[in-house]
C-alpha cells in the first residue's frame, strides 16, 4: 500500500486528500488519522476491496458513521502481510538474480562464439585452414554447456528453495489463522472470510447467516472438574460444529468458550436448522473422564441465529446473533434462538 503511495505524484495526492477531506465532511465523519486513511484510499481506488464495500454500502445508502468507518480501517486498511510479502519477495529477488546471471552468462558465451564462427568464415574465405580455430571453438563450446549447465543447477536449486519458503509460509498464514487448542479457524481467519463472503452475498443477492454457541454454565463445569477436562470439552464442541456445518462454510473459535459459524447461502430458516442439529448431537454426547472411565454430565449449548442484512458490518450480524444468543441463556439455555424471535418479543412488549 505504502508503495503505491510512494510513487502518487504530489498533486494529485493532495487533490484525493481534499476529496477525501471534503466528503469526511459531509458526511459529518470525524476527521481522525484513521477515517481519513479509509476515505483517502477510497478516492484513490485502492485497495480494491475497500473502494468495493464503500460502493456498495452507498449504494445502500448507510449513513457513514464513526463505528462503520472504525471497521472499515479494520478490515480493510490494517491488516497488513508486509512482512510475508517482504520474506518471500526477498527470495524472489535471489532466484531472478540467478536468472539474470545465468541469461548474462549465456549472452556473453554466444556473442564469443559467434566471433569464433566468423573468424572461422575468414579463414576459410581467405584460403586458410581453419582446422586450429575449429578445435578451439569446439573446445570452447564444450566449456561454455558446463558453464551453463551449472548455472542451471544453481538455478534450479534456487527454485527449489523457493518452493520450501513459499510452503513454508503457507504453513505459517495456516497456523496464524487456527486456534490452537480446537484447531478450528481463529478470529483472523473469520474476518478474512468474512469479507469474501459479503461482498459475494451482496453481489449475488444470496443470503449469509451467522451461528453463536456459548457453553452452559461451563464455569461451574470448569470449577468440578478443572479446566483441563473443560479444554478438551470445548475441543469436542468444536468438532461436533466442524462436523455438523457444510464444506464451505466456516466454523470458528470467538472467543473463550465462544464458537460461531458463518453460513454462506443459509437464510435464517436453514441456519437455524443446522443450529439445532448442532445443540442437539452436542447434548446427546456421553463424555466420560478418559483417566476414571467417570461418565461426566451432559454438557448442552445455547445457539443464538442472526442472518446478514446487505450493507452492514460483521460486527452489527455479531451483534444481533449474540443478543439472540442471550435471549437463549435467559429463556433456560440448551436452546436455539434467532434474531426473529428477539423482533417478537420487542413487538410484544411494546
Ligand atoms: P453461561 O451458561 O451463562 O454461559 O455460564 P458460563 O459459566 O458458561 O458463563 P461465564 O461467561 O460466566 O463463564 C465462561 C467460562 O468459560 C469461564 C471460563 O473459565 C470458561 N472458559 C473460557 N475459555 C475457556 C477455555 O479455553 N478452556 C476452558 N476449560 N474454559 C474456558
Ligand atoms: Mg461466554
Ligand atoms: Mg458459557
Amino acid at each position: 500500500m505504502d508503495t503505491t503511495l510512494d510513487r502518487l505524484d504530489h498533486d494529485y495526492a493532495a487533490s484525493i486528500a481534499e476529496r477525501a477531506m471534503r466528503t469526511m465532511a459531509e458526511q459529518r465523519i470525524p476527521a481522525t488519522p484513521n477515517n481519513f486513511n479509509v476515505w483517502f484510499h477510497y478516492f484513490l481506488g485502492a485497495p480494491d476491496d475497500l473502494k468495493h464495500a464503500i460502493d456498495i454500502l452507498i449504494d445502500n445508502r448507510r449513513a457513514f458513521d464513526s463505528r462503520v468507518n472504525q471497521d472499515l480501517f479494520a478490515t480493510y486498511i490494517e491488516p497488513s502481510d508486509i512482512t510475508i510479502a517482504a520474506t518471500a519477495s526477498g527470495q524472489l529477488q535471489a532466484v531472478l538474480m540467478a536468472a539474470k546471471q545465468y541469461l548474462a552468462n549465456a549472452i556473453e558465451d554466444n556473442q564469443s562464439h559467434m566471433q569464433a564462427i566468423s573468424d572461422v568464415a575468414d579463414q576459410t574465405n581467405a584460403g586458410l585452414d581453419p582446422k586450429g580455430l575449429v578445435s578451439q571453438l569446439i573446445a570452447e563450446l564444450n566449456k561454455a554447456a558446463a558453464r551453463a549447465s551449472k548455472l542451471e543447477e544453481r538455478f534450479d536449486e534456487k527454485n527449489r528453495e523457493l518452493d520450501t519458503i513459499r510452503d513454508s509460509l503457507s504453513k505459517s498464514e495456516q497456523r496464524a489463522k487456527t486456534d490452537t487448542l480446537t484447531g478450528l479457524p481463529n478470529r483472523r481467519a473469520l474476518d478474512e472470510f468474512f469479507r469474501v463472503v459479503q461482498i459475494d452475498a451482496m453481489e449475488k443477492g444470496e443470503p449469509l447467516s451467522v451461528l453463536m454457541l456459548d457453553v452452559d454454565h461451563f464455569k461451574k463445569f470448569n470449577d468440578n472438574f478443572g479446566h483441563g477436562v473443560g479444554d478438551q470439552v470445548l475441543k469436542l464442541i468444536g468438532q461436533v460444529l466442524h462436523d455438523k456445518v457444510r464444506e464451505g462454510d466456516l466454523p470458528a473459535r470467538y472467543g473463550g468458550e465462544e464458537l460461531l459459524a458463518v453460513l454462506p447461502g443459509a437464510n435464517l430458516g436453514a441456519a437455524t436448522a443446522v443450529a439445532e442439529r448442532v445443540r442437539r448431537s452436542i447434548a446427546e454426547c456421553h463424555i466420560t473422564r478418559r483417566s476414571t472411565g467417570e461418565l461426566l454430565p451432559t454438557i448442552t449449548v445455547s445457539i443464538g441465529v442472526a442472518q446478514f442484512q446487505p450493507g452492514e458490518s460483521m460486527n452489527e450480524l455479531i451483534e444481533r446473533c449474540d443478543r439472540a444468543l442471550y435471549r437463549a441463556k435467559q429463556s433456560g439455555r440448551n436452546r436455539v434462538v434467532t434474531e426473529a424471535e428477539l423482533e417478537t418479543a420487542l413487538a410484544a412488549a411494546s
